[in-house]
């Protein structure tokens, strides 16, 4: 009986789907109450994902837009037809894709007196109220519903100003694979925060994205370790617990105050190259700013991390780490206002089963 219903209510659901087509976005929130509702009575549980994965191929709200601005059709597991390794486009014939493994001896020492990095003033400033979503390939935090923001970055040496649409979070799903998509000298760190701008003349991130010009957006990445608890993350990682582990159904507006520039370490040496969007359709021509030096986070809040759920992913479970990609003849600039060389390890040889 309990199958019956099942297959009817899923096929109720799919019809009206197809028959209201956008429209029904609409009303979304409700259908996905009610079928939340019934799935709490532990009658239709399974009905939720297929409705997910219904949905996942329609249009979404034009506000979910900047929560979802690379949206496709995608997974990480090499085992699976949507695996990073079928990726294909740009993903495929790029030339200067990321990430990288970064070797530290092939990179070029840039003798800069000051640090190029302008963070503006708006960007150390808490801001009241912000936003959190699962966008079915990673947590995104953001500070207004349409990514765009006042807070600004500007690359003095380049002369370049970009304006922060929001974060979201690279990690892997068991404890023992690397979590971080850069590796520098081979060696991975647990996580791998993206802070992603688009150039400030751009009206969006879809525009700057659409545009093909040179440096249309710059990306801080930075990596994470397990270690100590860092209190700079506690509301967006509270959020994600609250709202985001499960739920793909756009924005949630969290009433709490938060602050980007917390987060950053305290650091002046960072590894800047040219490349690409690390998720389908891997768009290039992305200025990477990647910090050398990891933040930390404790065991407790990385289990947040693990335990985020891909509805659209076979693995389920969220893990979104693309492998490093060929560094071709690219430039890899490394800024230390103190003039040394990044320390150099032993290279490591990450397994192919970690992706
Ligand atoms: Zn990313």
């Amino acid at each position: 009986m309990a199958s019956i219903n099942r297959i009817s209510l899923y096929f109720f659901i799919l019809g009206t789907v197809i028959s209201q087509g956008y429209g029904l976005l609409e009303s979304l929130p409700l259908v996905s109450t009610v079928v939340g509702g019934i799935g709490k009575k532990g009658v239709l549980g399974t009905v939720m994902h297929t409705l997910d994965d219904t949905l996942a191929f329609l249009p979404r709200e034009p506000e979910d837009a900047a929560a979802r601005p690379y949206e496709a059709s995608f997974c990480y597991d090499r085992r699976q037809p949507c695996g990073q390794h079928k990726w294909d486009g740009v993903c495929k014939t790029g030339k200067r894709q990321s990430p990288i493994n970064i070797r530290t001896k092939q990179t070029l020492l840039v003798n800069a007196s000051k640090n190029p990095l302008e963070f503006n003033s708006k960007y150390s400033r808490a801001q009241s109220g912000f936003y959190v979503a699962n966008n079915g390939h990673s947590v995104v935090v953001q500070l207004r519903p349409k990514g765009r923001s006042e807070l600004e970055l500007h690359v003095s040496d380049l002369n370049l100003t970009f304006r922060f649409s929001h974060i979201h979070f690279h990690w892997n799903s068991l404890d023992h694979h690397k979590g971080s998509e850069h590796r520098i000298d081979g060696h991975g760190h647990d996580m791998e925060i993206h802070f992603v701008h688009y150039r400030s003349s751009f009206p969006s991130i879809e525009e700057a994205l659409k545009s093909g010009e040179p440096n249309l957006a710059a990306v801080v990445g930075m990596f994470v370790d397990v270690g100590a608890h860092n209190h700079a993350l506690d509301p967006a990682i509270k959020a994600i617990e609250k709202f985001a582990l499960n739920d793909t159904h756009g924005h949630r507006r969290i009433n709490e105050t938060f602050s980007v520039s917390s987060i950053l370490p305290k650091t002046d040496r960072f590894f800047r190259y040219q490349g690409s969007l690390t998720v389908p359709k891997c768009i290039e021509n992305l200025l990477w700013l990647l910090m050398e030096d990891p933040i930390q986070i404790s065991k407790e809040q990385m289990k947040t991390f693990r335990r985020v759920i891909c509805h659209n992913c076979p693995e389920h479970k969220m893990k979104n780490v693309r492998r490093a990609m060929p560094r071709n003849e690219r430039t890899i600039e490394y800024f230390n206002a103190h003039g040394t060389l990044p320390t150099h390890r032993k290279e490591e040889v990450t397994p192919e089963e970690d992706y």
